[in-house]
């Protein structure tokens, strides 16, 4: 059979996926990208986006406005205990859905020249100095370079035998949209014993509710219903935002197994990108940002590469590897343990109080999980 051969394929078309693949083919790099699921789609995901992000996005021609994105500047914070402290955002974020925003991309991606096709990789190898790539349908592809951008679990992490499936996540989200009152320009995080819940509006004036949890405080209760009012509903500002709400989704999204293990930005000489490489507790709102970085990080090299300006592979990984470290390790090691000290029951209404008495401390360490607006 004969084997088509590209210079680049990206495995997984969420965010990390396609705008790495519309950088790369703006630079008429010949860019394939395999993505299992057709467009658009809607993904658990709390859709408040960084604006750190922005420009970048801007320079490959999406501006999230023109979708009708809101603009986020103000954060609020509740304990389970109701206790409240509220903030300006030091950089602010925008609110769109995943389902208008991977969409929009991928339409973008199409006009730009990308091939996307809809199937699942079910196999990577690596010979010869080239990629040889398997899917589900049985189509075969080779490439010079191979972008791993399938999120934050895959069978393929399974095939790969990453070290991080192999260990059991407690963590699981939800998420609906639901129409009713709510600021357009407020995200907000409300924690409950075990988990916490964002809030914020995207596109249509749909706010999104958007929670994580563990296994444990979950499995106590019959259903997600019975879950949401014995425990979210301590948060009266919860409560409120449930009861006096219309949902817009027939029943909520789930997803389970949410690791935020550390991981490896190269994985059998795959350039990882976005959850595949790592993944930030979403406690940081800053997931869907590092995904598009570390897509622009990526295909910057890729681009030296193909260009020869970098001469070899392993002068290639090694880049990858160091900017990659140098852009995220830091806020990753903070995101777990902010993480991990909210789920201490008895600590986080004592820390909303450390808070409160030193507001100085909240875009400080907002700052501190997020990047500076990306240079182009
Ligand atoms: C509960 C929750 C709330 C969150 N809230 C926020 C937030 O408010 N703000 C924020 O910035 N981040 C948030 N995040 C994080 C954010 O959702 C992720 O960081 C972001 O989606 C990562 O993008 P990605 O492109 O790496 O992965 P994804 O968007 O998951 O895309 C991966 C793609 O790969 C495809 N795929 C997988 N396997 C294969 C295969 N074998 N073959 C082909 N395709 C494949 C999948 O179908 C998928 O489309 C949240 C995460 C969770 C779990």
């Amino acid at each position: 059979m004969q084997q088509q051969h590209f210079d680049v394929i990206i495995i997984g078309g969420g965010l990390a996926g396609l705008t790495s693949a519309i950088h790369l083919s703006q630079r008429n790099i010949r860019v394939l990208l395999i993505e299992k699921n057709s467009y658009p789609k809607h993904k658990v995901c709390g859709e408040y986006v960084s604006n750190e992000v922005l420009p970048y996005l801007n320079f490959l021609g999406f501006n999230p406005f023109e979708f009708g994105a809101k603009k986020i500047s103000k954060f609020e914070l509740t304990t389970h205990n109701n206790k409240k402290i509220e903030a300006e955002l030091p950089l602010g974020g925008f609110g769109m859905s995943r389902y208008e925003m991977d969409f929009q991309l991928y339409q973008l991606a199409i006009r730009q020249g990308v091939l996307v096709t809809q199937d699942s990789v079910v196999d990577v190898t690596f010979e010869d100095d080239q990629f040889h790539i398997q899917t589900k349908s049985n189509q075969r592809f080779t490439s010079k370079i191979a972008v791993g951008a399938f999120g934050k679990r895959s069978s393929l992490d399974v095939k790969f035998q990453r070290r991080f499936i192999a260990k059991k996540s407690p963590y699981l989200g939800v998420k609906i949209h639901v129409s009713g009152n709510f600021p357009e320009d407020k995200v907000a995080l409300h924690n409950f014993k075990g988990g916490y819940c964002g809030v914020s509006k995207v596109e249509n004036n749909h706010i999104n509710l958007c929670y994580i949890t563990n296994y444990d405080a979950f499995k106590r209760y019959k259903d997600i219903e019975t879950f949401q009012e014995e425990v979210l509903f301590k948060n009266s500002a919860l409560k409120n935002m449930f009861q006096k709400s219309n949902p817009e989704f027939v029943k909520p999204l789930t997803i389970s197994q949410i690791s935020f293990e550390t991981k490896n930005p190269i994985e059998n000489h795959m350039i990882m990108c976005g959850d595949s490489a790592g993944m930030i507790h979403p406690l940081c709102g800053n997931g869907m940002g590092m995904a598009i970085r570390s897509a622009q990080l990526a295909s910057e090299l890729i681009i030296d590469y193909l260009q020869k300006k970098i001469k070899t592979r392993v002068e290639l990984e090694r880049k990858y590897s160091k900017n990659w470290n140098k852009a995220f390790s830091f806020r990753l090691k903070v995101g777990r343990t902010i993480a991990y000290l909210f789920r201490q029951d008895w600590l986080a209404p004592k820390l909303l109080v450390t808070l409160r008495k030193l507001p100085f401390l909240v875009p400080l360490i907002i700052t501190m999980t997020h990047g500076k607006p990306i240079e182009i």
